[in-house]
């Protein structure tokens, strides 16, 4: 089974964190989205088996008119096998959602929506440079509960100049409208942002590792109390809510990616489209070439595998190491674990390593210990 990814790259304005592949100039949406068709049309031979779920990303996918998301669903159901409970979500910025909108998404298809409200604090929102204030924040929120089963809200902790006490909050607003699903990230500051520019004219406090680390232990708490399963990282769930579109990711399933700065993967290769509009339209109307590729090697595989497992609740399977890559990896892995089982931030069973409640923070920095580097 598979998944089909669709990459808006239009947003209203540009929020100060982001460096997600976007642009303002609308007068390419109608170009971009025909060039889209037409990669769908082109890859439809590449997916193999069922289209389990579909993923409208960006971007601003809740930009685009009704008819327009309709449009990819029906040709995906045309030129692909698509299972019959499919997933099919749409990310949707707050400023976005109306009563007519979201009876429109619905009857195209649409059945989860991912919500991103980041903050319930207007204060933080302009900070941040989003387009919805508090109080959109709020009427989306409530409007999608009540329209949707399915449904995620994202939200951004260690922000610069708030308080835990502020997160706290946040989080108990959010726990008021009992979400089944809540993504939860920590504010990076990427290169060429807005907010690295910010930081470093002084113009804003830099990001700290210690507060994000607090904000993550009340996360991990608040959330615990409840009763949200922590079934990733940066992801909590209801008993049978989990994104199936990202928990594929995860466990290492093949997905089609579609649009300007996608990513394919299918088992043994990545392929990643051009991180430009104009260029992306121009190579698909010219039948040009507008990706690259790269076969991953067994180590690459291994390092991935030991990289996902860890931030997931299904932890690095041995079986999967030792089947798919090699069993070299797999004692590998077992050697250079040893030393954070015996600290207590890995625990392991017969068939799975998993990182420890307390050490999850620190998942990521545990498994590019455990990486393999050299020995290829
Ligand atoms: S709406 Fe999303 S994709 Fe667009 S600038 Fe903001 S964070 Fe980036």
């Amino acid at each position: 089974m598979s998944g089909i990814y669709l990459h808006i790259p239009f947003c209203k304005q540009a929020c100060h964190y982001c460096d997600f592949h976007f642009s303002t100039r609308l007068k390419h949406l109608e170009p971009v989205l025909g060039a889209m068709h037409q990669e769908l049309r082109d890859r439809s031979g590449e997916v193999q088996g069922e289209v389990a779920t579909i993923y409208f990303g960006g971007g601003t996918p809740s930009l685009l008119k009704a008819d327009q998301i309709g449009a990819f669903i029906s040709a995906i159901r045309k030129q692909y096998t698509v299972k019959d409970n499919a997933e099919i979500t749409l990310e949707a910025n707050p400023d976005d959602l109306d009563e007519s909108r979201i009876q429109a998404w619905k009857q195209v298809g649409i059945n989860r929506l991912s919500l991103g409200i980041q903050s319930f604090e207007e204060e933080e929102l302009r900070w941040m440079n989003r387009a919805h204030n508090q109080q959109q924040a709020h009427s989306a929120l409530a409007l999608m509960a009540q329209h949707f089963d399915n449904y995620s809200i994202d939200l951004i902790y260690g922000i610069p100049g708030s308080s835990p006490e502020q997160w706290e909050a946040t989080l108990n607003t959010a726990l008021g409208y009992n979400p089944p699903h809540i993504s939860a990230y920590a504010l990076t500051v990427e290169e060429n942002t807005a907010l690295e520019h910010m930081i470093q004219t002084g113009k804003s406090p830099d990001v700290s590792d210690t507060r994000a680390e607090d904000d993550f232990k009340i996360l991990m708490q608040r959330l615990d109390e409840a009763r949200y399963q922590h079934y990733e990282i940066s992801n909590f769930a209801r008993d049978g809510y989990y994104s199936k579109n990202n928990s594929s990711y995860w466990l290492g399933k093949p997905y089609l990616g579609i649009g300007p700065s996608a990513h394919s993967y299918d088992g043994r290769t990545r392929r990643w489209n051009v991180r430009n509009n104009i260029k992306y339209t121009r190579a698909l109307d010219q039948g040009e070439s507008y990706f690259e590729t790269e076969t991953l090697t067994d180590r690459d595989r291994y390092n991935e595998a030991v990289m996902t497992g860890l931030r997931t609740q299904w932890g690095v399977s041995y079986h999967r190491i030792r089947e798919e890559i090699g069993p070299k990896y797999e004692n590998y892995l077992k050697m250079q674990a040893e030393s954070y089982i015996r600290k207590g931030w890995l625990f392991e069973d017969e068939e799975r390593l998993f990182t420890a409640r307390a050490a999850k923070f620190l998942a990521d920095g545990i498994a590019s210990d455990l990486f393999m580097l050299n020995l290829e």
